[in-house]
């Protein structure tokens, strides 16, 4: 074969549809109930976006993003995440003038150039949710209580949630000189890429990955011992609703997002089904993001999660069996007339709604029956010569194997009493 598909990208394909259709079905219901709406933004936007709205120094900027310049020579970038893209769209279009609180939620492919990996793509699909215009921690709150119905009602039990908060541009400045003063003592000791993070983004130091640098970061202080008094009443509440809310979570002081541009609340939930990949989804408070991309500030809160990585957790739980497209009805057809009469009536059939199919390869009936059952059809009718001239069809229950005779002015009814 000559050409594969992009390295960290992956096809789809019709038999899987379904359980894209399943979850994005459940995560779209949940979404209304909390009276979120659709926002569907470009795939790509002009770079400095991100750059400005992410963060030079974080990993997606730095590192990871799709970049290239479209033939005027402007420098566009394939979404990486959807918040900046969301803000952007929600300046753009006054958004915020129409209504002081805005509750948002997408469905979107995300474009990153990491090592791919189970779990890990270059194209991915991410759904989620910004709930922009509120400082209130009912809002940080109601953002986590959401993702958590959403896991919830996929009826997966092996997901944690983790909470945090990273402070503001008050408190955090100097939690960040408290925390390098800490990290100078063994420096050389880090990681090659904690080392490289000591000066310009420190926090980053405590979410590393690699055994060493956890093992000599054990007792770190954590910015969420000291906090401003805003901050830490924030949190506080946030944690009290949560409570009153029967969400379950726990506090990680070792959460502070890839994100330059969280505030206050940062959390993540993890999935102990899935292997080194373990995030099913993050999420937090961002006042500052606004500002930073040409707004006045607004303060906002949201997550992002990944659907591929919930699939994996659902199909360990085998929810998913049965749930394939397949037609009601079969029409074999048995000769050349069989043919015409089977496809005006599958046409008649899918006018009212009942899904059809026909066979369009000459097999023979042997052949097409066993199709219908390949394609596991609920009827089959047997159309030739001989039964249009009678005007009474034979249906056949593949279920059950039952067999019955039906008038051909029956046949709409028939269907649509049997498939309501
Ligand atoms: P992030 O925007 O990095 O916080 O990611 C939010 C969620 O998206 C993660 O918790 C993952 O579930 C998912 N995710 C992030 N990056 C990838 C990737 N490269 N491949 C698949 N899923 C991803």
């Amino acid at each position: 074969m000559k050409f594969k598909s992009v390295k960290g990208t992956k096809d789809i394909l019709p038999e899987d549809i379904f359980k894209w259709h399943f979850v994005e079905q459940k995560i779209r219901s949940i979404m209304h109930t909390f009276n979120y709406r659709e926002i569907r933004t470009p795939v790509f936007e002009e770079t400095a976006l991100f750059s400005r709205g992410i963060g030079e120094l974080t990993d997606i900027v730095g590192k990871e993003m799709y970049t290239f310049p479209d033939r005027s020579g402007t420098s566009l970038t394939l979404k990486p995440e959807m918040t900046a893209a969301v803000m952007r769209a929600y300046l753009q279009n006054n958004l915020g003038e129409q209504q002081p609180l805005t509750k948002v939620y997408y469905i979107s492919p995300m474009f990153r150039q990491e090592r791919p990996q189970a779990g890990r793509l270059r194209q991915f699909h991410q759904f989620g949710a910004e709930s922009i215009g509120s400082s209130n921690p009912t809002s940080d709150a109601e953002i986590i209580s959401l993702s958590n119905q959403i896991y919830k009602s996929f009826e997966i039990r092996n997901f944690k949630t983790s909470i945090n908060s990273v402070g503001c541009e008050k408190c955090r400045p100097q939690y960040k000189e408290i925390l390098k003063n800490h990290l100078m003592g063994f420096a050389q000791k880090l990681s090659e890429e904690s080392q490289k993070r000591l000066e310009q983004n420190p926090l980053r130091i405590l979410d590393s990955k690699n055994e060493t640098d956890r093992e000599l970061t054990k007792n770190a202080p954590l910015v969420k011992d000291h906090l401003c008094e805003e901050c830490a009443n924030h949190f506080s509440e946030v944690q009290q609703i949560l409570n009153k809310l029967n969400v379950p979570y726990s506090i990680d002081g070792r959460i502070v997002r890839g994100l330059d541009y969280y505030t206050k609340t940062a959390y993540e939930i993890v999935s102990s089904d899935l292997g080194s990949q373990d995030a099913l989804a993050g999420g937090g408070r961002y006042d500052l993001l606004v500002e930073q991309i040409g707004g006045k500030i607004t303060p906002s809160v949201g997550f992002a999660a990944g659907i591929e990585r919930l699939l994996m957790t659902l199909e360990k739980g085998n929810v998913f069996s049965g749930n394939d497209i397949s037609p009601d009805v079969f029409i074999a057809a048995a000769d050349d007339l069989g043919k015409i009469w089977a496809i005006e009536t599958a046409m008649k059939l899918r006018n009212v709604g009942i899904p059809s199919e026909i066979d369009f390869l000459n097999r023979s009936l042997k052949a097409q029956m066993r199709e219908a059952d390949r394609q596991k059809a609920r009827f089959v009718i047997v159309a030739g010569a001989t039964e249009i001239e009678k005007q009474s069809f034979t249906i056949k229950n593949m279920q059950t194997g039952v067999q019955m005779d039906v008038p051909s002015s029956e046949i709409l009814n028939h269907f649509q009493n049997e498939t309501r």
